[in-house]
């Protein structure tokens, strides 16, 4: 079976960027996983000959203002207990928010391998928010820039290592 991938993070970090990068094809695969919860948005992707499903998450909250917080973390919670692995993407530019340390937290908690993305990173090399990543406890973050498609490859070549 491919290993099936979650992105994840707070709204606007460039999750769906990402996940467009991620994807060849959408949702015409969810057929043959009996496993994954339909209403969600996957795509079929790879790298080389390493294929993967990935998962878009946040994507999904109702029209209710009252509710979307509510069911944007039942869909993060959803996608990732079916997930083999977790990319969890912060935004480099506007560094973390209350909002990213809560999501760590239940990361933490979720028993997954889980890889931390610092988006927009294009130009951003030097930048001292890089080491302030670490505090989220995740290990050594992967800087990417989904917007300009950097850093994707190595981050997806430590996803898919162990698989
Ligand atoms: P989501 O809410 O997490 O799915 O975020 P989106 O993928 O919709 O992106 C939110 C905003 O961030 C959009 O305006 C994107 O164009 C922008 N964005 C996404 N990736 C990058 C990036 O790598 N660099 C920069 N500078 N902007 C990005
Ligand atoms: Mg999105």
């Amino acid at each position: 079976m491919k290993p099936v991938i979650a992105v994840v993070g707070r709204p606007n970090v460039g999750k769906s960027t990402l996940f467009n990068r991620m994807t060849k094809s959408r949702d015409a695969i969810v057929a043959d996983y009996s496993g994954l919860t339909r209403d969600r948005h996957y795509g079929d992707g790879r790298l080389a000959d390493r294929e993967y499903i990935v998962v878009d998450t946040g994507g999904f909250e109702p029209d209710s203002s009252t509710g979307i917080v509510k069911e944007m973390a039942k869909q993060t919670r959803q996608a990732v207990a079916e997930a083999d692995a977790v990319i969890f993407v912060v935004d480099l530019r506007a560094g973390l928010s209350a909002q990213d340390h809560d999501i760590a937290r239940y990361l933490r908690t979720a028993n997954k391998k889980v890889f931390l993305a610092a988006n927009k990173a294009e130009g951003m090399s030097e930048s001292p928010l890089l080491g302030e990543l670490y505090e989220l406890g995740m290990g050594a973050p992967h800087p990417i820039s989904s917007a300009h498609g950097q850093g994707i490859r190595s981050l997806l070549d430590a996803v898919l290592a162990d698989f």
